[in-house]
This record gives structure tokens, sequence and C-alpha cells, in this order.
């Protein structure tokens, strides 16, 4: 089974998507935190300065095999991380610094395929992965597809106390401006940009709880799969 939640950045896809896997017994599988991981690579290897990306260097070494990454899902905490290189980078790559200039690298065509060819390979063990084109063009025959909304403001808010909420500083105005970016790099771009696919439920959740969308799932599984929660 796969299940596809796409949607504007900060909306819960990733809360909600893995309380699904975790209630179906599914694997949760972030596609942002890839591009996330390839973005940190990047800064790390001083490829984007000023928010102008060496592309040619990041292609050859995304062709060289010199980016791998992976999920570690065996840790003590039973919740998966990111690893670049073997190393676990997952509060790195929630850092602002990645935040800011993960965008324009997931608009570029090869990153785009290097983490397609990624994500494609755990669709046989049965997922839910949260991104922006997972059911329009990573699994477009994706059983289930959910297309998260939430008002701007609300979502930047939420970023802003889940940054706090783990000792990181964070400015709300900087936030927000960074979402509005997001949603308008995301949306526009050539390769696979955000959108709804034709065949996805839509959930707005900017009043809604988490137990609100669980109810709410209970409904769209027994209506679309014929599954009870
Ligand atoms: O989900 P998250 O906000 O962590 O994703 C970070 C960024 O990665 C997004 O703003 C978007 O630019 C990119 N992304 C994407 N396609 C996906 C998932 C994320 O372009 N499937």
């Amino acid at each position: 089974m796969i299940i596809a939640i796409d949607g504007y950045s900060s909306t819960g896809k990733s809360t909600f998507a893995k309380l699904i896997a975790d209630r179906l017994g599914l694997i949760y599988l972030d596609s942002g935190a890839i591009y996330r991981a390839v973005t940190l690579f990047a800064l790390q290897r001083g490829y984007i300065v000023d928010k102008v990306i060496d592309t040619g260097a990041l292609e050859a070494d995304l062709a060289a095999d010199k980016v791998e990454i992976s999920y570690n899902r065996d840790n003590p905490q039973d919740k998966a991380e990111i690893c670049l290189n073997g190393e676990n980078v997952e509060s790195q790559i929630r850092l602002l610094d990645v935040s800011n200039n993960v965008s324009p690298i997931a608009t570029l065509p090869f990153v785009r395929n290097f983490v397609d060819s990624l994500l494609r390979g755990y669709g046989p063990l049965g997922v839910v992965m949260d991104g922006r084109d997972i059911g329009t063009a990573v699994f477009p025959e994706a059983d289930l597809k959910i297309f998260m909304v939430a008002d701007a403001k609300i979502r930047a808010q939420r970023r802003v106390d889940q940054l706090r909420a783990k000792g990181e500083e964070a400015d709300f105005d900087e936030i927000y401006r960074n979402v509005l970016e997001r949603d308008y790099i995301d949306s526009h771009r050539e390769m696979n940009p955000l959108r709804q696919a034709e065949d996805a439920v839509v959930l707005d959740n900017s009043y809604v709880s988490v137990d609100q969308q669980m109810i709410w799932l209970g409904w769209v599984l027994k209506a679309k799969l014929n599954i009870e929660l």
C-alpha cells in the first residue's frame, strides 16, 4: 500500500503521515528530508554562496555517488532519522540555513531524478510518504492521496513553535517569509511542481486538531479503501 501526502510547507504533513503509518503498520518516509540532506551537502561543500548554486559541482558529486542518503529506522526512540554519508543529520537539516536554500535546490532536475529514484525504492515496502509531488510524480499510482493546505500565518507559527521547542531561535517574520517563498518556488518550478493530484482528497487543517484529523482519516479510509481504522 502506498499513501501519498502532499501539500504546502508546514501543513503538518509529517505529523499526520507518521500517525497514519503507525496505525496501518506502514513505513513513514519524509521526502523533504532527502531534499534537505542534499541541500546540507551542497552547503557543507561550499556549493551554495549567497543563493548562487554551483550546479556543475553538485551534479558531478551526485553522479559520482558522493552523496549517500539513508534512513536509519533502528534508533532507540524508534524514530526514523536521516543520515548523510553515515552521519545522522536529522537536526541539522531543519535549520533555517537549509530551509532558505532547499527549494532552489529542489528545482534542479538532476536533484529531483536522484531523489525520485531513492524514494521509489521504498515503494514495495508499503509506505506513507509526504512531500510535494508524491501523488503526482513519484507514485501517481498511490492507493490514497491526501493534499494538505492551511493558512500561511498559522503554518509559520507552527514552524516557530517547533523550532523553539527544540531550543532553536525563531523569528516569526523571517519564518513567514520563508514559508511564502517556498510555497511560490515549489508551485512554480518547471519539473513536478507542487499541485493537487486530480484524485487527491483535500484537508485544510488551519483550525483542525490532530485528533480531529484522525477522525477525518477514518472516514476517508473507509470511503476510499474500505479500511476500518
Ligand atoms: O517537507 P519539507 O518542508 O521539509 O521540504 C523541504 C523542501 O523540499 C520543500 O520546500 C520543497 O522545496 C522540497 N520538496 C520537493 N518535493 C518533495 C518534498 C520536498 O520539492 N516531494
